[in-house]
């Protein structure tokens, strides 16, 4: 990571004198930190005639044009569906007619209220709307339509989109977005490419649940695309990464408790050496190893 930051750090004093003030300042927040990328900005993507991946304040949203209107993910946040909303205008002039969220924490699905005013039906998971009904704030809108195992979305031509539901992963309400004909995966939060995040972060994330999840995909999806709830860039190659560090956790926790250690054993001693690029590494492990030594015994 750090030769990445001297390298950003070098283009930018390289290509100074020929970039405008904003252009040297957007540089200087990608290096600032460190991660190539500057999520103040919204970058919409073209994955397909009519599917769109908008990425902005770290996280992911689908903008999907139908004949009838648009269909979006996940508004996380009043001021980013707020841009997304300006985004959407420039691609077309139809309302927004769906909102899907991927699942029920509220930083994903707060933020829908301008949706909402303009007509749009909310779509989840039958387990997100009990949650999504307690939010304190009152700022998430409670879904109209909701599905159980697998529910399929008609779009242009002959596309549609599958809303799938794998099971208990981040949470237990987690919508798997797929797209059969365009290939495409949209994989929310239980998939991080190269990021072991916040252990703070880990409260519900089930991994044996996640474990599943994808493993399920691998074997029963087909993709060439995919995009995860909140880096810019994924691939199937990153998520097969993924999966295999889940499943490296996996077995080195479960072998620790098998010969009698302890979490707090495991936590100092596991360590996953095909993994030490990854942003988080070093100081966010030991926390990782903590929750799935909790889902080993506990099954959560
Ligand atoms: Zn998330």
């Amino acid at each position: 990571m750090r030769k990445i930051i001297m390298i950003s750090a070098l283009l930018v004093i390289t290509f100074m004198p020929s970039c405008t003030n904003s252009q040297v300042e957007k540089e200087e927040k990608k290096v600032a930190n460190g991660m190539g990328f500057d999520p103040s900005t919204p970058q919409v993507t073209k994955l397909s005639e009519g599917i769109y991946q908008y990425f902005h304040q770290f996280y992911n949203s689908l903008i999907i044009i139908t004949d009838k209107g648009v269909i979006v993910t996940d508004p996380s946040g009043a001021e980013r569906a707020k841009k997304m909303r300006e985004e959407i205008k420039k691609l077309t002039k139809k309302p927004i007619t769906h909102v899907i969220y991927s699942h029920d924490h509220y930083d994903h699905t707060r933020g829908g209220k301008i949706f909402k005013e303009e007509g749009a039906e909310f779509i989840s998971h039958e387990k997100a709307v009990e949650l999504i009904s307690r939010d304190p704030y009152k700022q998430a809108i409670i879904p109209d339509t909701t599905y159980k195992n697998k529910m399929t979305i008609e779009l242009a031509g002959e596309s549609t989109l599958d809303l799938l539901y794998y099971g208990p992963n981040d949470g237990d309400a987690m919508t798997v977005f797929h797209f059969p004909k365009e290939k495409i995966l949209f994989a929310v939060d239980f998939h991080l490419p190269r990021y072991i995040n916040e252990p703070y972060r880990l409260v519900a994330h089930n991994y044996g649940g996640i474990l599943q999840t994808m493993r399920r995909i691998k074997k029963e999806l087909d993709y060439e695309f995919v995009v995860s709830g909140h880096t810019p860039t994924s691939s199937p190659e990153l998520f097969d990464e993924d999966l295999r560090f889940v499943e490296a956790l996996y077995n080195a926790t479960l072998k620790g408790l098998k010969e009698g250690k302890t979490t707090e054993q495991l936590m100092k001693e596991i360590q996953l050496p095909e993994f030490a690029h990854w942003r988080g590494y070093k100081e966010n492990l030991p926390g990782h190893v903590q929750r799935m030594s909790y889902t080993i015994w506990h099954g959560n």
